[in-house]
């Protein structure tokens, strides 16, 4: 027991494991210094079926160098697959931009998000409440500059791609995993070398390789020991579908910055929208429970009011304006104002806490972190998805050539060095 808890002390060192690390949760990190047991043993098992899990196994699943692998994906909920698909728009949309969207059709799943519901955006306008001070993103010629899609169409189309690659990859639904074990650093002859994951039914199985894709308050992050830097931002989000005065082309995605948090308008189809409101929670919490007709001036006024406005800060934006003109003459961009909002769909609207997290490493040897689990942050650049897919091409790009060398899938890991956030975050927007 003293050597097993010396050594054990010692691992703990080499993992950057701490004693708090160990007490946070049901879910635990230590060694295990046993033999082998007779547990299916996995090349990859991803913890968590979410929108990155489930896509991080089906871009495995879908690569011809994993052929001979054998992949696991575990989420803790059910299976979620549309069966026929509802003429209201869900209120949880993501949007998706291009990057992503080449990394959705590598395998298969774009095809089934553009035969279901997507809707394709050409510009964006971001400005200011308190000023005349705007932005217009504007793609040359017809480019689209990214995609409204429901988290359902999304999550639909990576079940029915999982389901096509059935021999390979194994999905376990309402499976949650409650504890993972490394192998100790010294291995001994008769012990694993792999991960060991125990499941909420008490089922044990090994990996040669874990990905935590378990959401910002991932169990893999907290059991490997990563340090985590996270705050709230006190705010939360409101969310709702809303449907225009009048149909308009509808593909422009608006955002306003108001003294209390960013206010957005993202087009779903000619009659609707979708919002989100980052706001205090108090004010969030106003916005579900008001009745629809204030709730829809609420949002009228937010896009079009210029109440924020004062000489002050017009007067000075205008001599800003000028001396940057004279600097570097510029097309200026006029402001355009947002479709109005007739109603919203009832039991559309709801409210999310928001925080920020970022995990200081994301790999470590035989365990990977992407989505939030690596890097939570806040919705207003609509992004949090988009890095968790970037993150899915980089690290598949690297499983995947060490699989076509023969080489063990963790040498793939290490050259997935922990990529600073801004450049995961510059990629996934390019
Ligand atoms: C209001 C709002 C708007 C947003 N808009 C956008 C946007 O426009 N564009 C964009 O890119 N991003 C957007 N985001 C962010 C985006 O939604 C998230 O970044 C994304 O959903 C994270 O996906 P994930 O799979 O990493 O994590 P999650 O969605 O949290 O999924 C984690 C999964 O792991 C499972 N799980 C957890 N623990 C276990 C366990 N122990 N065992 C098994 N399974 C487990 C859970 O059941 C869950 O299914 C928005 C976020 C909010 C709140």
């Amino acid at each position: 027991v003293a050597v097993g808890s010396l050594v054990g002390r010692l691992g703990m060192r080499q993992w950057g494991v701490g004693p708090s690390a160990l007490t946070r949760g049901p879910l635990t990190a230590c060694r295990r210094w046993a033999g082998a047991s007779a547990d299916t043993v996995y090349d990859v098992v991803v913890s968590g079926g979410g929108l990155v899990g489930a896509a991080m196994a089906c871009a495995l699943g879908h690569d011809i160098h994993f052929h001979d692998k054998k992949i696991l994906l575990l989420e803790a909920g059910p299976k979620k697959v549309l069966e026929k698909l509802s003429e209201t728009y869900s209120n949880r949309v993501s949007s998706i931009s291009p990057g992503s969207a080449t990394l959705l059709s590598s395998f298969g799943a774009w095809d089934h998000i553009c035969n279901m519901r997507c809707r394709a955006f050409r510009r964006m306008q971001v400005w200011d409440s308190c000023s005349e001070a705007l932005i217009m993103f504007d793609k040359d010629k017809l480019d689209d500059m990214g995609y409204i899609v429901e988290n359902d169409v999304i999550m639909h189309a990576l079940t029915k791609q999982l389901e096509a690659v059935s021999d390979r990859v194994t999905v376990l639904y309402r499976s949650k995993a409650v504890g993972y074990t490394w192998p100790g650093p010294f291995s001994m002859a008769d012990s694993s070398p792999w991960v060991h994951i125990t499941l909420g039914d008490g089922s044990t199985l090994q990996t040669k390789l874990l990905i935590g894709a378990d959401g910002h308050n991932s169990g893999v992050r907290q059991a490997a020991g990563i340090q985590n830097v996270s705050w709230n931002y006190d705010q939360s989000a409101v969310v709702a579908t809303l449907h225009l005065s009048e149909p308009t082309e509808n593909n422009v995605a608006w955002q306003r910055f108001l003294p209390s948090g960013p206010i957005a308008l993202l087009p779903l189809s000619d009659t609707s929208s979708s919002l989100v409101w980052s706001t205090s929670h108090d004010h969030a919490a106003e916005l579900v429970s008001m009745d629809e007709e204030e709730f829809v001036d609420s949002i009228n006024s937010a896009f079009w009011s210029d109440a924020n406005h004062t000489d002050f800060i017009d007067s000075a934006s205008t001599m800003l304006h000028y001396v940057v003109a004279l600097l570097k003459p510029t097309k200026v961009s006029a402001r355009q104002l947002p479709p109005s909002i007739a109603r919203v769909d009832a039991k559309s609207r709801a409210r999310f806490p928001l925080g920020l997290g970022h995990a200081v490493e994301y790999v470590r040897p035989r365990v990977a972190l992407i989505g939030d689990a690596a890097h939570r942050v806040h919705p207003l650049a609509g992004q949090g998805v988009n890095m968790g897919f970037g993150d899915i091409s980089s690290l598949v790009h690297h499983l995947s050539t060490a699989a076509f060398n023969g080489k063990d899938l963790d040498y793939g890991l290490r050259q997935q060095v922990s990529a600073p956030f801004l450049e995961i975050m510059m990629k996934s927007i390019l």
